[in-house]
């Protein structure tokens, strides 16, 4: 077996300082216990424990890596912006952006995260491995170049195909974004590229407000190279493996690109906190078959995931667990505790037929 899994221990470490969930502490706000986010290093964590005690990770090459150097944060991000980051990280942390609070530290652990992902895109763009995971946290999608939010700090996947472009300029990627809210800092920085397809399935309404249309498909050089695929709140295992099938695979397909990196959050999940849509384990492992056969047919196998959003402490690290196995091909199981429980939530014929007629009714209006 051949995938390699980045994580590090220092990553798990980021905190949201004085803050509580967004809101600073004071006056009435009771500090949380787990950090101050609510994208808490549980969830992560406890993804990583799970797969070391079924022994997933023995069949994965584990590793860390080094942090993104500031050559690298400067191909995306712009030096006023990094200056005044490390400023504050330096001095204890605060609200940088909008939903974006972090401790002291946070600078050095921002760049860690985004070194996760860039290695583990050079590992697979290297052929040293045949695909790889990167736990990144803090998560990057939110992230724009001057404007992080949505507890994303540095655009991990932004900086990771700029650093794999520096060598290799022709490089063409597809980004496809899974996690449940809507990848607008990954479109906004690739928005008038033609070389980076940037697709994301969110549900519609959820965050940001204002971004994630249908409509929105890149501008200038990069017009029709971004894709949106707005979906309803309780969209189900079904529907997204019909979205895969109907729009991502066609899309990328038709895009024909060297290497294919999934934003991959956990939060479609169906008892995720922060949404309202009733994907399963089964589902993340589905979806990861799919882009892996997708990968194989069209460009050598390579994919990368990097991890993003998910903030249920128990059922994330099944999602995580399926994905993984997925990925690389393991037969090391956690069976899903909730499935039952989950697979009779689904939504009914009627609804998912809505659905399904939603999303054919979207891969019209995008020609696919
Ligand atoms: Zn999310």
């Amino acid at each position: 077996m051949s995938t390699a899994f980045f994580w590090d221990e220092r990553t798990m470490w980021h905190g949201g300082g004085n803050y509580a969930f967004t809101v600073p502490l004071g006056g009435l706000v009771q500090p949380l216990a787990a950090g101050g986010l609510p994208e808490s290093p549980e969830t992560k964590r406890r993804m990583k424990n799970l797969m070391d005690v079924t022994g997933l990770t023995n069949d994965l090459h584990v590793t860390s890596a080094d942090a993104a150097t500031t050559e690298q944060l400067l191909r995306v991000h712009p030096q006023e912006y990094l200056s005044k980051f490390k400023a504050m990280s330096d001095d204890q942390g605060g609200e940088i952006g909008h939903h974006a609070p972090f401790a002291k530290g946070g600078y050095e652990i921002a760049a860690l995260a985004a070194g996760l992902t860039t290695a583990a895109v050079e590992a697979v763009l290297t052929g040293a491995y045949e695909n790889a995971y990167a736990l990144a946290r803090p998560p990057g999608h939110h992230c724009e170049a001057a404007t992080p939010m949505g507890f994303c700090l540095m655009a991990n996947i932004g900086i990771a195909i700029e650093a794999a472009k520096a060598t290799r300029p022709d490089l063409r990627v597809a980004v496809l974004d899974w996690d449940v809210h809507h990848g607008n800092g990954t479109e906004s920085i690739f928005r008038e590229r033609p070389d980076v397809l940037t697709i994301s399935l969110h549900q519609a309404g959820n965050y940001p407000l204002e971004t994630g249309y249908l409509t929105d498909r890149g501008t200038g050089a990069g017009e029709g190279t971004n894709l949106n695929l707005p979906l309803p709140a309780g969209t189900g295992h079904t529907a997204y493996l019909h979205a895969i099938d109907r729009v991502v695979a066609p899309a990328i397909e038709a895009f024909n690109p060297d290497l294919i990196i999934v934003a991959c959050g956990f939060d479609a999940g169906a008892v995720d906190p922060l949404a309202r849509m009733l994907a399963t384990a089964e589902t993340f492992r589905e979806m990861t078959l799919k882009i892996k056969a997708l990968a194989e047919r069209i460009c050598d196998g390579k994919l990368v995931l990097s991890h993003e959003g998910g903030y249920s402490e128990i059922y994330v690290p099944f999602c995580g667990h399926a994905t993984l196995e997925a990925l690389s091909g393991s037969k090391i199981t956690a069976p899903d505790p909730m499935a039952r429980a989950l697979n009779n939530r689904q939504p009914g014929p009627r609804f998912d037929a809505f659905l399904r007629a939603e999303i054919d009714h979207m891969a019209q209006q995008l020609n696919l």
